[in-house]
């Protein structure tokens, strides 16, 4: 680039600094070696040590022992780990709500990268699926951000991405006004798997993992084709409470 050029570029980046995908502010060249702002980056809580060792529940007394949480310990869930980018706290809840509800599509690679992080460098095998949507939900949100983050970690993994083998034939939406048993009796039929996945290994991929009723659903819809072994990969780990 010439005298000129680096000037007009000069100026550009003056003028329209790169904002923080998260709260959008100015991404200072102070920042770290990190797609958002020193501010944010800050409030990205990792899991803690002290978590299920099965579904990564994170425990209220973060002791660094690894133990099953009492639902695991009641009835183990059918897949193996649980990875996840951090907690669903501060800056982390923020941007999966932009990108989820506010259509910001872009947060996919920037979340996808912290998940990247987290997940041991010796996953290899793995076909990489998303969780679902239901085409009622995939037509009004018009993305599967699940499928989104997926594509993005198979690029950072160099897995393959399998984005068509699970199907959503029961809309959450229809479980309103149930209980929580209901509902995880009616998430169980939700999903079905369009294929054999005979001795395939999983990487299940979502956005959020709360009680993880969904991804067990899944998993569940997986290992009926065949599929030898799931793991789950999620940006963030909330506590249980809610749905999901
Ligand atoms: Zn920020
Ligand atoms: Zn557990």
């Amino acid at each position: 680039m010439n005298w000129i050029g680096q000037q007009i570029g000069g100026l550009v980046d003056f003028l329209f600094p790169a904002a923080c995908p998260i709260c959008l502010g100015a991404l200072t060249s102070a920042a770290p070696a990190s797609s958002f702002c020193t501010l944010c980056t800050s409030t990205i809580t990792p899991l803690p040590s002290g978590r299920c060792s099965r579904c990564a529940l994170p425990f209220i007394a973060s002791s660094g022992s690894s133990h099953y949480c009492a639902d695991c310990s009641r009835e183990l869930p059918a897949f193996s780990a649980v990875y996840a980018a951090g907690l669903y706290s501060g800056a982390m809840k923020q941007a999966l709500q932009r990108f989820k509800y506010a259509g910001a599509v872009d947060l996919d690679q920037p979340l996808a990268e912290l998940l990247y992080a987290q997940i041991p460098p010796d996953i290899d095998e793995h076909v990489i699926v998303p969780v679902p949507l239901h085409l009622s939900r995939l037509r009004q949100r018009g993305f599967n951000q699940s499928l989104l983050l997926a594509r993005a970690l198979a690029h950072n993994l160099q897995l393959t991405l399998e984005q068509a083998i699970l199907k959503r034939t029961v809309d959450s939406h229809s479980q309103q006004g149930l209980d929580a048993l209901q509902r995880a009796k009616n998430l169980n039929n939700a999903f079905v798997a369009t294929r054999r996945l005979d001795g395939c290994k999983v990487l299940l991929v979502d956005d959020v993992m709360t009680t993880g009723a969904t991804v067990s659903a899944c998993t569940q819809a997986l290992k009926d084709v065949g599929a030898m072994n799931v793991n789950i990969a999620v940006i963030a780990r909330a506590p249980r409470h809610g749905n999901g």
